[in-house]
């Protein structure tokens, strides 16, 4: 019998409807009573760290989340984090570097309708949760939909599909059958040496838009660090680039992603990433938005 800590933060899978609309409610054990099949399996504890909206999550939120899972490191085989899809991403992407050398389970997984509801996806996705915390595999992983997402190449892609998550650029790690089967698809990778216990907030992503105004970068001269989510394989226009050297001259750290979805960034491809690369502009690669975020944020580039 493994031994598991859910930690409840809201979200969909949480929520019941108010006057103002859906908002959480359900606390942890409240959620756990709704699949009691996982007895057969696995005892499960319960820690309420917050009850949010994840539109509301700040980054003091995701870092309560990732101490709370060290603090209890020792006490338990694996542990589900019960999060809103809007951006389970983002939290998955930075616990997969604040939690890199972590050698348990941590698997996010949320719903899309509420716990309780009619064909809600709620009890499924969080007795699989609970299977695949279970499991013994090292890392941090998103479960949805029968599915076990890499929490680097988690991408939430559908605002009200009940499959709403994709995994960028990779298969799934692996999927969980109806008979409640774990089975991994790709090989596991050992646990980091290390792993940053802290993060800088101050990074500004940027979608770059056809006509954005050059004249907007001075007003984040100084900034710390900047993402520009560029086109392709990465790039600057032209009529930006003496505006983005400004903005590496008064300081500013500019880092490159794409708006692709999966592929990465490849600068040295084309004259316009050459002119990113001469820039001092820093390439970061194949990521997604959130895991790039999520890496600069950690200082890790
Ligand atoms: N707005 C909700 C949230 O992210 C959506 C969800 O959980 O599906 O908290």
């Amino acid at each position: 019998m493994k031994n598991l800590l859910l930690l409840a933060t809201g979200g969909t899978i949480a929520c019941r409807e108010t006057e103002n609309g859906l908002s959480p409610a359900l606390d942890g054990a409240a959620l756990l009573d709704f699949v009691p099949q996982l007895h057969t399996f696995c005892t499960v504890d319960v820690r309420d760290l917050m009850q949010l909206d994840s539109t509301d999550l700040t980054a003091d939120d995701r870092l309560a989340m990732a101490q709370a899972v060290r603090q209890h490191a020792d006490r338990y085989d694996g542990f589900v984090i019960a999060h809103g899809t809007d951006t389970l991403a983002y939290t998955a992407a930075l616990l997969h570097h604040l939690l890199a050398d972590l050698t348990k389970p941590v698997v996010l997984t949320g719903a899309m309708l509420p716990m309780g509801a009619p064909d809600s996806d709620a009890p499924r996705n969080l007795l699989d949760a609970c299977r695949v915390a279970a499991d013994s595999r090292a890392g941090v992983v998103a479960v949805l939909c029968g599915k076990i997402l890499a929490g680097n190449r988690v991408v939430k892609y559908h605002s009200t599909r009940i499959d709403a998550f994709v995994s960028a650029g990779v298969p799934p790690l692996g999927v969980i059958g109806t008979d409640g089967k774990v089975r991994w698809d790709v090989p596991a990778a050992p646990p980091a040496q290390t792993a940053p216990d802290s993060l800088d907030p101050h990074v500004l992503l940027i979608k770059l838009t056809p006509d954005l105004d050059p004249t907007f970068f001075a007003a984040l001269h100084g900034y710390p660090k900047v993402i520009l989510e560029t086109f392709g394989a990465g790039g600057i226009p032209a009529r930006l680039e003496s505006a983005v050297r400004a903005l590496i001259e008064s300081g500013t750290r500019v880092y490159i992603t794409t708006q692709c979805v999966a592929g990465g960034v490849q600068l040295h491809h084309y004259a316009v990433g050459r002119r990113a690369e001469a820039l001092g502009a820093i390439s970061l690669g194949d990521r997604t938005t959130e895991d790039a975020l999520a890496a600069v944020q950690c200082g890790e580039i």
